[in-house]
C-alpha cells in the first residue's frame, strides 16, 4: 500500500527546518512548522523567506504553511501523517522531543529526524516498539529545493515495510531521490564527501597550488560541479565543515585515516577570522564590488583572481572524461601532480570503507552523483582508471550491466524505469541538430541536439519534413542540451538580415511558424526544462501539453535583441491571455521588456504554461512523464481571437512610457513594444483578417 501523506509537522523551523516545509509546501502539501514558541517559529520563518535563492517558487506559497509552537500546538502533531523533526543538533534535547510527542502521533503516522552527525539508534532509545517501527533518519540537503538527494537511515528496529513505502513516497512525492545508507557517522555523504573536501585543501597547500588553479582542476574538467573544491567549502560554510570533521574524528575511531580531517591551515585561519564563506560574505572568495578576490593560500591575503593557465586541462579538457583522467594523472604539471596528490588517495578511500558505510557501490556512486553533483561516483572513475592501477585487486566494478557486489559476485545494476533519460531510449534517425528516439507506446522523442536546444534553420527543416512523412503518431518534444531550448538561431537570423535577404529571413520565419502549427496538429506533448525561451518556447507552447520542469526560466525576450517574436510566440500569447485587457497589457508589457519568468509556477501566472499543463517537479521524471502525457494527450482545437473590450494599448502604452521615463527602454525598445501591443491588442487575428 503506497503511503498515504497528505499532512506534514516539521519541528524545528531553523535553517532545515523551514527549508524542508518550504520544498514540502511547493509540492502541495499541507505543511505545519513549529519551534519552541510561535515567535521563535515565525522569526526563523521569516528569515526563510528572505532566502536567497529563493526556498519558494511562489512568495505566496510561504502563506499556505501554519506556523506554531510545541507547546501551544499539539493538535497539529496529532493530526500530522509525517513528523519530520529538525531541531537542533543535540541528542537529549530530540530525544525529550520524541517522548513528548509520541503520546499524541497518530498510529500510522511516520517519524523523521534529521541529523548530520548523531546516531539514529540512539535517537529511538526509550521509545515503544511502536514508534520504533516507523521511525528513521531524513538527511536532506540544503537547501531541500535545489539538491535532491535524501539519505534514508533505518535502524534495526524500523520495519522494512516502512523502509520500502517511505523511499517510494519520498521519490515518487516529495522530490526525492533517495539512498537508504547505514546508520554510521556521518552516513555516506557527510562521512565520504567531507573527508574529500578536506584533502582538497590540505592537498592545495601541501603542492602549493593556488585557490583557482585547484577549483579549476576539480571542476567540470573532472566532471564536477563549477564550484570546484574551495568556492564549495564556501558554500557549505567552513564552521560547518570544521563541525562535521570533529564529530566523525570522534566518532571513527577505528578508521586510521581522519588525519585528513584535522583542519589545513587556511581553515583554521578563515575560522580565527570568522570568513566562514558565503554567509558571510567572504572564505575563500570574497566579492569586492564586482569583483571576485580570492583568499592566497601563504600569504592569507586576497588578492585578485588569476586566471589559471594549466597543461593538462588545454590540452586534455576535451576529450572524453575517462581519457582526460587517465592522461592528466600520467602529466607532470599540476593538475597530474594534484589528482595524484588528491584524487587517487580519495578513490581508495572510498574502496577502504565502502561496505562499512553503503550497502552497494552504486548507491555508494549514487550519493556522490546526487548530493554532491559528479557526473561519475568514485567506483566509475576507480573503473576508468584501472582498479590495478590503484592498488584496488578483484577487478572491474561495473561490466557488462553488472554490478560487483561486497562479497565480490556480480549483480544486475538496479533499472529504474521511472528516472528514464532521453539517451536510455533506442535512436531511430539522428541528425547534427536533433535526434527521434523511441519512446515506446507508439510515442516518438524528437529530442533537440544544438548547444542549448537552439532551433536551427535545419533542426526546422528536419524536424518538419519528419512530421510531413506522417509515421510520427504521437510526440515528445524535448532536448538533450543542458537546457530545453534558448530559442531560434540568432546568428542565421542576423546573417540574413546583414545581406538584407528578406525573402530568406521571410522563408525562414515561415518554416518555423509551419512548424508550430504542425506540431499542434498531432499528440504531442513538450518536455521542457532549464531554459525555456524565444524560439525554444514558441514551438513547445505549440505543443498540445507541456510538462515543465519547476526550475525552468520561461519567456519571449526578443525585444532585448531588438527583434519581435517571430514563430509565432505573439499571436500564441495573445490567445492565452485574452482572459482581460489588463491580462493582454501585461503580457505585452512583460514581451516589450524581455523579461523572463523564474520557474514553472511564475510562468503559469505569465500565460507560458497553461491550465492543462503540468509541472513535473521530481527532476529526473521530467521525460517518464511526458511519456506518459503524450500516450494520452489529444489534439486540441486552437482557441478563438476574440475582441477585448478595454484600453489594452493604453494600459500597455502608459507603462512602456514610464519604463522609458525612468531609463530603462531605448527608442527602438518602444518600437518593438509598439509592434507587439498593436498584435495584441488587434480585435481579430491576422488568419482571419
Ligand atoms: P538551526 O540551528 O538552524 O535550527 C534549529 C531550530 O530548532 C531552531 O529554530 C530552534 O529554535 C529549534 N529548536 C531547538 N530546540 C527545540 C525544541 N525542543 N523544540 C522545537 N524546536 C526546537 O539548525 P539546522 O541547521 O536547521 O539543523 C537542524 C538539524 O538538521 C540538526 O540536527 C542538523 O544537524 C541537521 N542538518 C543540518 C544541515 C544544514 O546544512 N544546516 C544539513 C543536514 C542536516
Amino acid at each position: 500500500m503506497p503511503l498515504n501523506i497528505k499532512r506534514i509537522c516539521v519541528i524545528g523551523a531553523g535553517t532545515m527546518g523551514s527549508g524542508i516545509a518550504a520544498h514540502l509546501a511547493n509540492l502541495g502539501f499541507d505543511v505545519t512548522l513549529l519551534d519552541r514558541s510561535r515567535e521563535e517559529a515565525q522569526t526563523a520563518f521569516d528569515r526563510a523567506k528572505r532566502a536567497r535563492p529563493p526556498h519558494f517558487y511562489l512568495p505566496q506559497t510561504a502563506d499556505t504553511i501554519t506556523i506554531g509552537s510545541i507547546e501551544d500546538d499539539l493538535d497539529l502533531i496529532r493530526e500530522a501523517d509525517w513528523v519530520c523533526e529538525a531541531i537542533v543538533e543535540k541528542e537529549q534535547v530530540k530525544k525529550a522531543l520524541f517522548s513528548l510527542i509520541e503520546p499524541l502521533l497518530k498510529p500510522e503516522a511516520m517519524v523523521t529526524t534529521n541529523t548530520s552527525g548523531l546516531q539514529i539508534k540512539l535517537l529511538a532509545e526509550g521509545r515503544s516498539e511502536d514508534f520504533r517501527r516507523k521511525f528513521m533518519g531524513t538527511h536532506f540537503f540544503n537547501p531541500p529545493r535545489h539538491l535532491k538527494l535524501l539519505e534514508l537511515i533505518p535502524t534495526p528496529d524500523t520495519c522494512e515495510t516502512v523502509i520500502t513505502e517511505m523511499t517510494e513516497f519520498l521519490e515518487m512525492h516529495a522530490a526525492r531521490r533517495v539512498v537508504v545508507a547505514k546508520d554510521t557517522p556521518g552516513f555516506i555523504a557527510n562521512r565520504y564527501g567531507m573527508w574529500c573536501m578536506f584533502r582538497a585543501v590540505h592537498s592545495a597547500e601541501k603542492l602549493g597550488l593556488s585557490v583557482e588553479a585547484v577549483d579549476a582542476i576539480t571542476g567540470p574538467f573532472l566532471g564536477r560541479p563549477k564550484s570546484g573544491s574551495f568556492r564549495l567549502n564556501d558554500l557549505v560554510g567552513i564552521d560547518i565543515m570544521q563541525d562535521i570533521a570533529q564529530n566523525l574524528t570522534l566518532r571513527c575511531r577505528n578508521d586510521s585515516h581522519t588525519d585528513v580531517l584535522r583542519a589545513p591551515y587556511s581553515i583554521q585561519f578563515l575560522l580565527e577570522k570568522g570568513w566562514l564563506g558565503s554567509k558571510v560574505g567572504q572564505g575563500y572568495y570574497r566579492k569586492e564590488g564586482r569583483e571576485l578576490v580570492v583568499l592566497d593560500l601563504v600569504t592569507h591575503a586576497y588578492r585578485q583572481r588569476q586566471e589559471p593557465d594549466i597543461p593538462s586541462i588545454r590540452e586534455y579538457g576535451r576529450l572524453p572524461i575517462a581519457e582526460r583522467i587517465t592522461e592528466t594523472l600520467a602529466s607532470r604539471d599540476e593538475a597530474g601532480e594534484f589528482l595524484r596528490e588528491y584524487l587517487v588517495p580519495t578513490l581508495q578511500y572510498a574502496n577502504l570503507i565502502k561496505s562499512e558505510i553503503s550497502s552497494s557501490v552504486e548507491d555508494f556512486d549514487r550519493v556522490m552523483k546526487w548530493g554532491f553533483g559528479w557526473q561519475h561516483g568514485p567506483f566509475e572513475l576507480i573503473d576508468m582508471i584501472g582498479p590495478e592501477k590503484l592498488g584496488i585487486p578483484g577487478g572491474h566494478f561495473y561490466e557488462d550491466g553488472k554490478v560487483r557486489s561486497f562479497d565480490g559476485g556480480y549483480t544486475p545494476v538496479k533499472s529504474e524505469p521511472a528516472f528514464k533519460t532521453t539517451r536510455d531510449f533506442p535512436i531511430l534517425r539522428a541528425s547534427e541538430d536533433y535526434c527521434l528516439r523511441d519512446f515506446g507506446h507508439g510515442v516518438t522523442g524528437v529530442c533537440l541536439t544544438t548547444k542549448m536546444g537552439v532551433w536551427t534553420p535545419e533542426a526546422v527543416q528536419g524536424v518538419s519534413e519528419e512530421l510531413d512523412r506522417g509515421k510520427i503518431k504521437r510526440l515528445v518534444l524535448t532536448s538533450e542540451a543542458r537546457v530545453y531550448s534558448a530559442g531560434y538561431d540568432l546568428r542565421h537570423l542576423f546573417s540574413l538580415m546583414q545581406k538584407e535577404n528578406w525573402d530568406g529571413l521571410d522563408h525562414s520565419l515561415k518554416a518555423f511558424q509551419d512548424l508550430g502549427v504542425k506540431l499542434g496538429k498531432i499528440p504531442s506533448v513538450s518536455a521542457v526544462h532549464g531554459l525555456c525561451i524565444g524560439g525554444g518556447w514558441e514551438m513547445a507552447a505549440s505543443c498540445c501539453r507541456t510538462v515543465a520542469s519547476p526550475e525552468t526560466q520561461f519567456g519571449l525576450p526578443e525585444s532585448r535583441v531588438g527583434v519581435l517574436p517571430g514563430g509565432g510566440g505573439t499571436g500564441i500569447m495573445r490567445l492565452r491571455m485574452q482572459t482581460s485587457a489588463k491580462d493582454l497589457a501585461d503580457a505585452a508589457v512583460r514581451m516589450s521588456r524581455g523579461s523572463l519568468s523564474s520557474n514553472a509556477d511564475e510562468a503559469r501566472t505569465h500565460g507560458y504554461l497553461r491550465q492543462r499543463d503540468v509541472t513535473i517537479y521530481h527532476p529526473d521524471r521530467l521525460i517518464v512523464a511526458a511519456i506518459e502525457e503524450a500516450r494520452k494527450v489529444e489534439v486540441v482545437p486552437r482557441p478563438v481571437w476574440e475582441e477585448i473590450s478595454g484600453p489594452v494599448v493604453g494600459m500597455a502604452d502608459r507603462e512602456l512610457e514610464q519604463l522609458k521615463s525612468r531609463g530603462e527602454r531605448s527608442d527602438h525598445d518602444l518600437h518593438i513594444g509598439d509592434r507587439i501591443k498593436s498584435i495584441i491588442g488587434k480585435a481579430e487575428s491576422f488568419e482571419e483578417a
